[in-house]
């Protein structure tokens, strides 16, 4: 049974370890998708929760009064959220998201913000006040009985395509994040063909094999296809040809449709 847990923060803009961006917003502890290949389902070690992933979730009710000296954000990147879904279930009730982005709309800061969920759709009359933003949908899979079982409580693809093309409609700068990329099912030229008259650039990415989420990953495979169990083995302990592969066929794919994309593939961490 999913927990759900009012709580008080201290902070809501963190500094980001990421290269590209320079603040991560992250309203939730935890995230009601439950994807079974999150990796940031590590959040359990640093909170002390003990349920499974995706089935608790904090609320940090006072995010919105953490925003402070909000000029500091000005012209700075901040992304819409590295350890949770701005836009899962639990956003539809307490709108922290929301909150957050409204406090910030004076300030000017370059938003990206990045869903699994057509709640996004929401906040667009938000997102059009800022001047430098762009709004992401990622998508693994358009089959949606593989999706109900990779990212259980997220929006189906139909759904998620939906927000898409209506927040193009509105004006938006639109990313399609096409993430994980699974080896043997994620067809992302079908994803791209279903998108690209309504979406500005793509990111990819390949399907980080931590080991926590090994189990599950294979677990899945032995139900969905039992073949591609070995053929998971053999990519993730074989070094990342494969993934240099997939890498240079998008690039070259990108290129002639004249297609903008960025890659972020991690070739480093993936046999560890
Ligand atoms: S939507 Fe993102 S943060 Fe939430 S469980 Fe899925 S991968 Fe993790």
């Amino acid at each position: 049974m999913m927990k759900l847990k009012e709580i008080e923060s201290k902070s809501i803009l963190v500094k980001s370890g990421l290269s590209t961006v320079d603040y991560v917003v992250n309203p939730y502890i935890g995230c009601m998708h439950g994807c079974i290949f999150c990796y940031a389902r590590f959040m359990k070690r640093f909170t002390g929760h003990k349920e499974e992933w995706g089935q608790f979730v904090d609320a940090k009710v006072n995010a919105a009064d953490l925003v402070k000296n909000g000029e500091k954000y000005r012209g700075k990147s901040v992304f819409f959220c590295s350890t949770t879904d701005p836009y899962h279930p639990p956003e539809a009730r307490y709108k922290l998201t929301r909150q957050v982005l409204e406090k910030l709309i004076p300030h000017q800061p370059n938003i990206s913000v990045q869903s699994k969920s057509d709640l996004i759709v929401r906040d667009i009359d938000l997102f059009k006040q800022f001047k430098h933003i762009i709004a992401g949908i990622s998508i693994s899979t358009l089959d949606e009985s593989i999706q109900k079982k990779v990212e259980p409580l997220a929006s189906s693809p139909k759904r998620r395509i939906a927000a898409l093309k209506k927040m193009k409609k509105s004006g938006l700068k639109t990313y399609c994040f096409v993430s994980p990329i699974f080896p043997g099912i994620t067809n992302w030229k079908a994803i791209l063909r279903k998108t690209k008259s309504f979406v500005d650039e793509y990111w990819f990415e390949n399907l980080n094999f931590y080991p926590s989420i090994r189990a599950n990953m294979y677990n899945f495979l032995e139900e969905y296809d039992p073949k591609l169990v070995d053929k998971y083995r053999e990519i993730y302990t074989k070094g990342n040809s494969y993934w240099y592969d997939v890498e240079k066929e998008i690039a070259s794919y990108c290129k002639k449709n004249k297609i903008k994309c960025k890659i972020y593939f991690h070739h480093k961490s993936m046999t560890k």
